[in-house]
């Protein structure tokens, strides 16, 4: 039995000799961007001659890797050979598909620092965040192996005598794991070995904003002995291929984290019953967010303060869980808007492989000037801009963490999912209208709030529909087993990533019923069923 799972501890960059393992892990990578990389379907490496470029968004020139993108047809032939490969990998014994997750993770805790430096480059992560992904992906792969095991094992059923009643967890098929790019490590890995440590196959579809982080992951899977044709690594335009490996009636299940929009379209196609399909396809989807901090009037404002600022910037407000409205009582919102600001003023902006800085580019240019239309927006709309507000996309893309004060409640940027450097400042009248306004949108992903009062934490543990609620402290963050992470509403079907009931949603139960020595009086009665 491996040892009680423990989250993988987070890098001190301080430490001379830590700082310097970083820097030599990133001259090392630096010297392999701009290659080229094939799609790997059954364990052959392919090149359609049709490429996608990855690049650094903190060095726009700067190519990451070149990616062959799959044709419909590859697409196609990645399910059937997942199918395939399904046929052995479904009766490799669990504790042996565990025992390759584990091999995992210590090669890629071995290569913690190389991994955290793809990540620098190609989407443009500070240190400590590229690190804390690195070690979420270390404990995704930690705790489904060891949930994998507890599956495996005796499940408790009520006993009837003459019988022998078994419930054993069976996986399900196909799978086509479709990760987004903002933490292009831990969610691409911990889906993914969430779904091979069950025994099923995959199609792994990653963000065409960061494959080469997906490539060094599947090499790690080659590496600890997966069998080809268990995972097929396939890049190309989402809308293109992901379609048709949604669509195609092999595929049993997707396990998607992303937008709202592709969430519900894969949800809709998905949902529809192909020519020669056997099942109701399954979908695990996890979406958007428009996480609010809610300070009430008694609260610690500093502190408040702090939770809200590294909420809102870290990594570029590109979280799913980042704070982007900070909803703050009448009475203390002055002096509030006034820390918020100063401390936003402190964050230091430029180039991610630099750890005196604490943020860097926003991911591509779609999403540049995406967030730049909605700081415009924010102040057609009454907004007052009292931090940041200016961007730079020559180099790379640069834009300010940028606080805007006064918004109002149901205004486009309280409402809408902007995903980077922008905090929506909004006044309550008081608590409970504080309450309503963060309740007031189509999302239910994460939540805080600050307050000095038992009273009012309960009101909101009762209230605030949000799947991931903190209470005095920041709404990012989540670790692997403490806080379980999934959303509520349009933020996704809740599967609690990193939690006990993530790998049921990657199987279905199988019960054996077997008749052994003297009859059952009860059995034959009959039951309902
Ligand atoms: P996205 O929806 O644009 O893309 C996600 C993935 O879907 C990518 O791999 C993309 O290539 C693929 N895709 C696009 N069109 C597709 C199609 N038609 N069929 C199949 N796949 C398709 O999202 P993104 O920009 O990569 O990520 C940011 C979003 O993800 C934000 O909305 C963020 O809130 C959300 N997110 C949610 C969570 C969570 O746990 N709830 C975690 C991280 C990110």
């Amino acid at each position: 039995m491996p040892t009680e799972f423990r989250n993988e501890p987070f890098t001190d960059f301080s430490k001379e000799e830590n700082a310097q393992a970083m820097r030599a892990a990133l001259e090392k990578v630096s010297g392999e961007l701009g290659g080229e990389y094939p799609l790997v379907i059954g364990g052959e490496r392919i090149k359609t001659g049709d490429t996608l470029d990855s690049i650094n968004p903190a060095n726009r020139t700067q190519i990451v890797g070149k990616f062959h993108k799959a044709t419909k047809e590859l697409a196609s032939k990645a399910v059937e050979t997942a199918a395939e490969a399904f046929k052995t990998w479904r009766n490799v014994p669990a504790a042996e598909r565990a025992q390759l997750i584990f091999r995992v993770a210590e090669l890629m805790r071995t290569r913690k620092h190389e991994f955290s430096a793809w990540m620098i480059y190609e989407v443009a992560k500070t240190w400590p965040e590229a690190d804390g992904d690195t070690a979420e992906a270390i404990d995704f792969l930690e705790f489904y192996g060891r949930e994998m095991l507890r599956y495996a094992g005796d499940q408790p059923l009520v006993k009837l005598q003459g019988e022998d009643n078994r419930l054993d967890y069976i996986p399900l098929g196909v799978g086509a794991v479709i990760p987004p790019w903002n933490f292009p490590c831990a969610i691409m890995a911990g889906m993914t070995a969430a779904a091979i440590a069950t025994g099923n196959t995959v199609v792994l579809k990653p963000s065409s904003d960061a494959p080469a982080i997906a490539y060094k992951f599947f090499e790690l899977l080659e590496e600890a002995g997966l069998p080809p044709g268990v995972v097929n690594f396939m890049t190309g335009s989402g809308a293109e291929v992901g379609d048709v490996v949604v669509d195609h009636p092999q595929t049993r299940f997707v396990a998607f984290t992303g937008s709202m929009e592709v969430g519900l379209r894969i949800n809709e196609r998905a949902a529809k019953k192909q020519p020669g399909q056997l099942w109701i396809k399954r979908v695990v989807a996890e979406m958007g967010g428009k996480d609010a901090i809610v300070v009430a009037d008694d609260a610690d404002l500093d502190e408040a303060a702090t939770g809200i600022v590294q909420s809102a910037f870290g990594y570029q407000g590109q979280k799913c869980s980042a704070c982007s409205r900070a909803i703050i009582d009448a009475r203390i919102y002055d002096p509030m808007v006034e820390k918020i600001a100063e401390r936003t003023a402190k964050i230091k902006l430029g180039d991610p492989t630099d750890n005196g800085n604490n943020m860097s580019a926003v991911i591509n240019e779609k999403a540049f000037k995406s967030i730049n239309g909605y700081i415009e927006k924010g102040k057609a709309e009454g907004g007052r801009v009292v931090a940041g507000g200016g961007s730079d996309g020559e180099r790379g893309f640069f834009i300010e963490p940028t606080v805007i004060a006064d918004v109002k409640a149901g205004s486009t940027i309280e409402q809408e999912e902007i995903f980077g450097p922008v905090l929506a400042v909004i006044k309550a009248d008081d608590y409970d209208d504080a309450l309503r306004i963060a309740n007031d949108t189509q999302f239910g992903l994460t939540g805080a709030v600050y307050s000095a009062d038992e009273a009012k934490l309960d009101r909101a543990r009762n209230e605030f529909h949000v799947g991931n609620l903190y209470l005095n402290r920041k709404c990012t963050g989540a670790l692997v087993g403490v806080h379980p992470f999934g959303g509520f509403n349009m933020s996704g079907t809740d599967s609690k990533a990193g939690g006990r009931d993530y790998l049921l949603l990657f199987m279905q139960a199988k019960l054996s019923s077997e008749k052994v020595g003297a009859t059952s009086k009860r059995a034959e009665a009959g039951t309902a069923s």
